[in-house]
C-alpha cells in the first residue's frame, strides 16, 4: 500500500516532517531549488538581520562599532560563538572572517612549518581547485616546488580511500589538508580517524568544511582537529559572498598568525596603535583587517535558525531526502543510463547526490526550463543538493518525475550539451 513512487507517498512524508514549517521562512518562489549546496536561499530572518545592521550604520555612523545590539567591532566573535555548535568547538575557537580561500592561506601560512626533512603537504586530487591553488602558492612562498612537495592522493570514481591517505602519511609530510565532504561525489571523509593517524605521526591536519558545515554534525574539538575553514554561503544560507569561517584548536592559541593585520590584535589594545602586535588570545588572532560587516549581517539571522533546529535534526532529514532520491532514481530511471556517483552508504554521504550522464548539461537545462534548479559539474555530472530546511519529499518526487519525462520524451535534445559560464 505504501508505494513510494507515488506523489501521495511524498505528500504523506511531508506531513510527518517536523521541519516542514521552516520552508515558509525562505524566499523560494515558484521553483524547486536544489542548489543550496552552492548558494543557500535567503530567509526572512537573514533579511531582517541584514536590515537591522544596515540601520545601525544609518543611526550611529562611526559609533556602530561599539553600539547597537550587535556592535560591529565584536561581530566576528559573536558569529563565531553562534557557529561553534555546528563544528563542535568552543566559542573562542571559531571566527567569522575572510573567505574559504583567504582562510586557507591564513591557516596554512600559520601551521605549515616545513623543515629540511619534513616539508610536504598531503592533499587529494578530488578537492576544489581553489584549495589546490592556495596550497601550491603557500609551498612556493616557502621556496618549495609543488611538483615534488604537494602530494595528491588519487581518487577512484570520485571517491578517496582513507587507508590510502594514511599509507601516505610519511615522515616527510608536514601538513595534511583535506575536504570533509568532497564537493562532487559528496563522500564524507572520516575526520576523526584521519586526525588520529596524522597526530600519531606528528603531522598537523586541517579540513575544508565547505560542503559539510550546516549539513552534518562535526566534533572538531573532541577529534582534536588542528584547524578548519569553510564558507557560509552554501548550507548556512548567509548570502552571496557571505564572510567565511575558521576554527583553530585552543591548544594552538597564542601563536603568531601567518598573515597578520591590526585586527589580529588583542581587541583591548588594538586602538593603542602600537607597531608591535599583541596577538589576540584566541581564534581572533586570525582576523586580518576591518571586517566586512554588511556581508556578515545576514548570518545573525541565518544561524538563529540552525541553533533553533539543531544539526542532528537537519542531518536526519537530509539523509531521508537523499535516501528517497536514490530510491526513486533506482526505481524510476533505471532505463536511462544515469549513474549515482555518490556513496550509497548513508554514513559515508554528505548532503548532495551526484548523477553522471552523458547528456548531463542538456538535462540540467531541461530541468531548469521546468523551474527545477540543480547544478551542473563538468564534464557530465548533475549535482542535486536537497536542503533539509526548505526542500520537501514532494520536491524530490517532482524532480525525479520531471527527469523521467525529460528522458522519455527526449526533451533534453532541444538544449545544447554545453555548460554556461557558471556551473
Ligand atoms: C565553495 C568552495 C570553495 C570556495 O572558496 P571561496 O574562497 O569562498 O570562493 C573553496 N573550497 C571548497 C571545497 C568549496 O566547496
Amino acid at each position: 500500500m505504501n508505494n513510494t513512487n507515488t506523489v501521495n507517498f511524498a505528500i504523506s512524508k511531508d506531513k510527518e516532517d517536523p521541519l516542514e514549517c521552516f520552508k515558509e521562512e525562505f524566499y523560494i518562489g515558484d521553483k524547486i531549488y536544489l542548489d543550496g549546496n552552492s548558494l543557500g536561499l535567503l530567509s526572512r530572518r537573514a533579511e531582517r538581520s541584514l536590515m537591522d545592521v544596515f540601520n545601525t550604520w544609518k543611526e550611529y555612523g562611526i559609533d556602530g562599532w561599539l553600539k547597537g545590539d550587535h556592535p560591529w567591532f565584536f561581530m566576528a566573535q559573536e558569529l563565531g560563538e553562534k557557529l561553534a555548535p555546528l563544528v563542535g568547538a568552543n566559542g573562542n575557537e571559531v571566527l567569522v572572517t575572510g573567505s574559504t580561500t583567504v582562510n586557507i592561506h591564513q591557516l596554512v601560512s600559520t601551521f605549515y612549518k616545513p623543515t629540511a626533512t619534513r616539508y610536504k603537504i598531503l592533499a587529494d586530487d578530488a578537492t576544489f581547485p581553489s584549495d589546490i591553488y592556495a596550497l601550491k602558492s603557500q609551498l612556493q612562498l616557502k621556496g618549495y616546488d609543488p611538483t615534488d612537495s604537494l602530494i595528491r592522493i588519487e581518487s577512484i570514481h570520485g571517491m578517496l580511500v582513507e587507508d590510502e591517505i594514511i599509507e601516505n602519511m610519511n615522515d616527510d609530510v608536514s601538513l595534511i589538508f583535506l575536504p570533509s565532504v568532497l564537493y562532487r561525489s559528496g563522500q564524507i571523509l572520516d575526520m576523526k580517524r584521519l586526525t588520529e593517524e596524522a597526530h600519531k605521526r606528528g603531522i598537523t591536519i586541517g579540513f575544508d568544511l565547505c560542503h559539510s558545515i550546516g549539513a552534518i554534525p562535526h566534533y572538531l574539538n573532541e577529534w582534536d582537529v588542528d584547524f578548519a575553514v569553510w564558507c557560509n554561503y552554501k548550507h548556512i544560507n548567509g548570502g552571496p559572498g557571505a564572510v567565511g569561517g575558521l576554527y583553530v584548536n585552543q591548544k594552538h592559541f597564542g601563536q603568531e598568525p601567518g598573515l597578520a593585520g591590526w585586527f589580529s590584535s588583542r581587541k583591548d589594545v588594538q586602538f593603542d596603535m602600537k607597531h608591535e602586535l599583541e596577538v589576540d588570545v584566541d581564534a581572533g588572532a586570525y582576523e586580518i583587517g576591518t571586517p566586512h560587516v554588511l556581508s556578515m549581517a545576514p548570518l545573525l539571522g541565518a544561524l538563529e535558525i540552525f541553533n533553533e533546529v539543531g544539526i542532528n535534526q537537519i542531518r536526519k532529514k537530509s539523509l531521508a531526502l537523499t535516501n528517497y532520491l536514490i530510491e526513486l532514481i533506482e526505481s524510476e530511471l533505471q532505463t536511462y543510463h544515469f549513474r549515482i556517483a555518490s556513496p550509497l552508504d548513508e554514513s559515508k554521504r554528505g548532503a548532495h547526490i551526484l548523477l553522471e550522464h552523458e547528456h548531463a548539461a542538456s538535462i540540467c537545462k531541461a530541468l531548469k526550463s521546468h523551474r527545477i534548479i540543480p547544478d551542473f559539474r563538468a564534464p557530465n555530472f548533475i549535482r542535486i543538493g536537497p536542503v533539509a530546511l526548505y526542500n520537501s519529499f514532494y520536491d524530490i518526487w517532482k524532480t525525479v518525475d520531471t527527469l523521467k519525462n525529460i528522458m522519455e520524451e527526449e526533451q533534453y535534445k532541444t538544449f545544447e550539451n554545453t555548460r554556461d559560464i557558471i556551473g
